[in-house]
């Protein structure tokens, strides 16, 4: 017979690890499938510099390894494994994963959110020969080379900052005149002397396809209409994240961009009513904070009210 787990928790980035290091310590043994995208977008980004207690800013991938640890070390396990399906109304819930079907009492999905692409086919064809949404995995292969970042918000100015190691000139394309991104963040891209922005400009074709690698961008003002050739070898995007809770549709509430809904923080619902058990944390559920800190804060809050749920039913 299969085992029943307390918890399961699905992503291990900021939420997840979160959720992780306090069940953990409540006894619960939790199992923890990384996903995808181990780590989460922390696992791929730079200094972070906002997590409160590093006072000096502390690179993500070793904030994730912290807590990976700090989970470990109460007893929580990783595997590096995904979900396939789910059954959320069944007693308990089911798993369908790459490391088989699991039985749980509990579900907390911080399965977090991934890459936007701008949709393109001929950015499609050309991602991984020029075309990436990780500066951090990718910046490298662009030494001594021009490139360019789509995007107005934090993500595009830190790529293009990032990117301004390795390329000899960073073009940051924005499709407005306005931008999102923190004051401080684009001041900073602003003042680089090898960055180079452009507002009201959007990709019409990322040319190269015949050669598999970036040429160029064929651009287009959108205010004039005006379309030129910009020569670059690589295209970098940093123009936000889609939530990832595809595998919930149908037994879960999501709002218009698929995000999670959720009722007091972390309960989820399915036709306005609670789904039993079930909570979702981090990004997957955040269309507007999404920042380390608060991930790990709500991961904390559904760890708690998985905690409570279980007690409740005398677990
Ligand atoms: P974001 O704030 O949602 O910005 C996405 C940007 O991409 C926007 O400027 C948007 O343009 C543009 N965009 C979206 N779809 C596009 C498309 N199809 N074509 C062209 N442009 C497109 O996302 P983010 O930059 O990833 O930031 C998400 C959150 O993480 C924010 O809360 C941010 O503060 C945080 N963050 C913080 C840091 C940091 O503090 N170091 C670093 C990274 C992210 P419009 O403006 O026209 O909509």
């Amino acid at each position: 017979m299969t085992e029943i787990r307390d918890t399961v928790i699905l992503g291990s980035g900021c939420a997840g690890l979160t959720a992780a290091i306090y069940t953990a310590r409540a006894g619960l043994k939790p199992l923890v499938l990384e996903g995808h995208e181990p780590g989460g977008q922390l696992s791929i980004t730079t200094t972070v510099e906002n997590f409160p207690g590093w006072p000096d800013g502390i690179q993500g991938p070793e904030l994730i390894e912290n807590m990976k640890k700090q989970a470990q070390r109460f007893g929580a396990t990783l595997e590096m494994a995904h979900l396939h399906s789910v059954e959320l109304g069944a007693h308990p819930i089911k798993l369908h994963s790459s490391m088989g079907e699991i039985h749980t009492r509990t579900l907390i999905v911080a399965s977090g959110a991934s890459a936007r692409w701008l949709g393109l086919p001929s950015e499609q064809a050309l991602i991984g020969h020029g075309v990436s949404s990780c500066a951090t995995c990718d910046g490298f292969f662009f030494r001594g080379k021009e490139i360019a970042v789509v995007g107005g918000g934090d993500s595009a100015m830190e790529e293009a900052l990032f990117l301004t190691r390795f390329a000899t000139k960073v073009t940051l394309l924005h499709r407005r005149a306005q931008f999102r991104a923190s004051k401080i963040m684009l001041e900073r891209a602003v003042a680089h002397p090898n960055i180079e922005l452009r507002t009201n400009t959007i990709v019409d074709e990322v040319l190269g396809v015949d050669e598999k690698e970036v040429k160029g961008l064929k651009l287009r003002d959108v205010k004039t209409g005006e379309t030129d050739t910009l020569a670059i070898s690589g295209l970098f995007l940093g123009i936000g994240h889609e939530p990832n809770a595809k595998f919930f549709a149908g037994q879960m509430d999501l709002d218009d961009e698929g995000y999670i809904k959720t009722t007091n923080n972390v309960f989820t619902t399915n036709h306005g009513e609670i789904v039993p058990g079930v909570f979702a944390c981090g990004d997957v559920q955040d269309r507007r904070y999404r920042q380390a800190i608060t991930a790990a804060g709500s991961g904390c809050m559904a760890a708690l009210e998985a905690e409570k749920y279980l007690e409740e039913r005398g677990h």
